[in-house]
């Protein structure tokens, strides 16, 4: 069991972290990036400005809209999308690709529509999909974490009606009870071959 586990071994170390807006997958990877330095965390680009605390080449490569259309054609995008109809995010291919070459387990936290993506292009990659514990908390995150505009409040809690539906298209499931204990879960999924539920 052990050589074909290992035979897998490759592509399936490339773990794609989505689930709704405000659910904590920022949280979860950003624990993750502290407690296991071994897990390479890949850094997205954005058209979004910084918000306060957030350090360009940590948090995102922070690009204007022509450095984006210019990375798209350039073909250095594994994947991107338009996310909240604002701003465009998407995951640089050379630092993914030179990791999973490394063999090195690597995590993409993006959103749902990145990884339908990423599933296309790496069909290898293992899609998780983090859960809030209801909706009445995820509400409670949004409103809590104060980051937005009420309107914008709006937007994002439409938006994640719509995204909390795409749960069935995963491959696992993860519920956001206490950021440790998920982030938990999540390194455990990158060390086991992939299974369909
Ligand atoms: P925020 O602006 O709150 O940092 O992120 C907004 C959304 O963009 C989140 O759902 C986040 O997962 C998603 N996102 C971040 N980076 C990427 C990326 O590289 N590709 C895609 N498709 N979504 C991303």
């Amino acid at each position: 069991a052990d050589r074909i586990a290992s035979r897998g071994g490759r592509q399936s170390r490339l773990v794609v972290l989505a689930g709704p807006t405000a659910v904590g997958k920022g949280t979860v990877a950003a624990h993750i990036r502290t407690h296991h330095p071994d897990v390479a965390l890949s850094v997205s680009a954005t058209t979004r400005a910084p918000r306060p605390g957030e350090v360009d080449g940590v948090s995102y490569y922070f690009v204007d809209d022509d450095e984006f259309d210019r990375m798209i054609a350039a073909g250095e995008l594994l994947e991107w999308a338009t996310v909240h109809n604002a701003y465009r995010y998407g995951t640089p291919r050379k630092p993914v690709e030179d990791a999973l070459e490394a063999g090195e387990s690597v995590l993409l936290e993006i959103d749902i529509q990145g990884a339908r993506s990423v599933r296309r292009a790496m069909p290898e990659a293992k899609l998780v999909f983090l859960l809030p514990p209801s909706w009445e908390e995820l509400v409670r995150r949004l409103v809590g974490r104060g980051t937005e505009e009420v309107s914008e409040q709006q937007r994002r809690l439409e938006t994640a009606k719509v995204e909390l539906a795409a749960v069935d298209e995963f491959d696992h499931r993860v519920v956001n009870r206490d950021v440790g204990e998920a982030a938990q879960e999540v390194v455990d999924l990158m060390q086991t071959r992939k299974t369909r539920r």
